[in-house]
């Protein structure tokens, strides 16, 4: 049991460190401001700025979903 904690404790941590050197990033000029990346952020870190997707790095936990759910492709994870 021990040893299963210890796996995960480190596999959580790995996970962590990763997401965290990481940043949603947006491409004005694929973006369409259809907002389908708003709907999907677990933590409201995107609005819509003059028809614009806008990513607040203070709030974003670097999770992908608008990056996965954007049609234009106009997000992506990057290094900080
Ligand atoms: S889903 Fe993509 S195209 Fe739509 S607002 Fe977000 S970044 Fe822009
Ligand atoms: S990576 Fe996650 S938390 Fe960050 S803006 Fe996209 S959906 Fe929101």
């Amino acid at each position: 049991m021990r040893v299963f904690t210890a796996i995960l404790f480190i596999v959580m941590l790995v996970f962590f460190v990763y997401a965290g050197s990481r940043i949603a990033r947006v491409d004005a000029m694929k973006c369409s401001g259809c907002g389908d990346c708003v709907a999907v952020c677990p933590v409201d870190a995107i609005k819509i700025v003059r028809h614009r997707a806008v990513v607040d790095p203070e709030k974003c936990i670097n999770c992908g979903l608008c990056a996965n759910a954007c049609p234009r492709q106009a997000i992506r994870m990057t290094e900080k």
